[in-house]
């Protein structure tokens, strides 16, 4: 152990007690500033990006840069795990596991200032990545821009698979999602009197029913997409004719091509509710995902890397519904994410999600001698 090291122990109870909504990492910036503060200052440049952070690690003989990436954010979620080191804040809970994403990202860090390597090394901590997101705005960001990565790498941590493993595929990873709002204007009126009034509890109960048909009568079978309506609402009494219903939802699909295709095939069924239901209808996608796409060679490559010499249990995995906005990332940069067991008796977001801390040091061990070895790798050919 290096003198001073760092205890990411520590820190990642440290970082657990103050989750943040997103954009407002403030303290955890702040956290996490300290923590590079207590770095050697001459091997690293630290620059921040609204309630982001990002660090450069100068190499030795710089021909690439290879970037690294952790999330931020904390979740609405009231904690129930009973841990002595609980959220203190109210409602807030890190229950998606990004303290240790930040973690993982500031024991890299401390590895690579100690043990220099021959390209520069970017690590950033992106906030928002529950929500409004993140990725996207950093990654269009002049002070990512300046810094741009040749290639990336990112995990999440994941309840379902034991300490010591990691899982992962080659091509989609995570789905692409959005968000969906439909808000319907009609008419309200009497009860009695449905002649005079348009009808908007009738006119979403039509669409409701109607947009179970957007996967199941439009998408290859063989390819995979899910609209759900979590939230439904219309009117305001029992007497009323309903002028206003709103549907709130969110559709997924496992490639760009299916998302924008599921998205036309709504905003036909929507405009035929307006014809049908003689009523004005909105159409919001609120916040979008990305598909998160592993790049298939470098995957490959790190998949094979792993299983020989990364001492970790190696699982190749189906893709998720889930959404990720590092898909971001890598719309315009090389790379790849994988979950990383972190045995959890319970899920992503839920109250009781308590991750194994060992995973911390396997993940730190796992990705430092991983781009110690593609970097020196890459220099020779
Ligand atoms: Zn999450
Ligand atoms: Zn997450």
């Amino acid at each position: 152990m290096t003198p001073g090291a760092l205890d990411l122990q520590a820190i990642r109870r440290d970082l657990h007690r103050i989750p943040e909504p997103g954009f407002q990492e403030f303290e955890t910036q702040r956290y996490i500033l300290n923590v590079l503060a207590r770095l050697p200052a001459s091997r690293i440049e630290v620059k921040t990006w609204r309630t982001g952070v990002l660090v450069r690690i100068k190499g030795t003989a710089p021909r690439r840069v290879v970037g690294y990436r952790a999330d931020m954010d904390g979740l609405p979620v009231e904690e129930a795990t009973g841990l002595a080191f609980r959220s203190v804040r109210p409602g807030y809970m890190h229950a998606c596991g990004h303290d240790v994403h930040m973690t993982v990202a500031l024991g890299v860090v401390e590895h690579f200032v100690h043990h220099p390597v021959r390209d520069d090394l970017v690590v950033v901590f992106q906030p928002a990545e529950e929500g409004p997101g993140g990725a996207r705005p950093m990654r269009d960001s002049p002070e990512f821009s300046r810094w741009k990565p040749d290639w990336m790498v990112a995990l999440h941590v994941a309840p379902e698979y034991p300490v010591g493993a990691v899982a992962l595929r080659e091509g989609t990873l995570f789905a692409g999602t959005s968000e969906l709002f439909i808000d319907l204007i009609g008419q309200g009126g009497h009860a009695a009197f449905p002649h005079r009034a348009k009808d908007m509890a009738v006119a979403a109960a039509h669409l409701l029913v109607q947009l179970q048909t957007v996967v199941a009568r439009n998408l290859n079978p063989l390819d995979a997409g899910v609209v759900t309506i979590g939230r439904m609402e219309a009117g305001t009494k029992q007497n009323i004719i309903a002028e206003r219903a709103r549907l709130e939802g969110t559709i997924r699909a496992l490639s760009t091509e299916s998302l924008s295709q599921m998205k036309e095939r709504i905003e036909a069924l929507v405009r035929g509710i307006e014809e049908g239901f003689s009523c004005r209808a909105t159409i919001d996608y609120g916040a979008n995902y990305q598909q998160v796409y592993n790049t298939p060679d470098l995957t490959r490559e790190f998949m094979d890397w792993a299983a020989r010499e990364g001492g970790v249990k190696v699982i190749p995995c189906e893709p998720a519904m889930t959404g990720e906005d590092f898909g971001y990332f890598l719309e315009t940069i090389p790379g790849f994410m994988f979950w990383l067991g972190v045995d959890s008796p319970e899920g992503l977001h839920s109250a009781g999600m308590n991750p194994d801390e060992r995973a911390i040091d396997i993940a730190v061990s796992l990705l430092t001698r991983y781009f110690t070895w593609k970097i020196e790798r890459d220099a020779a050919v």
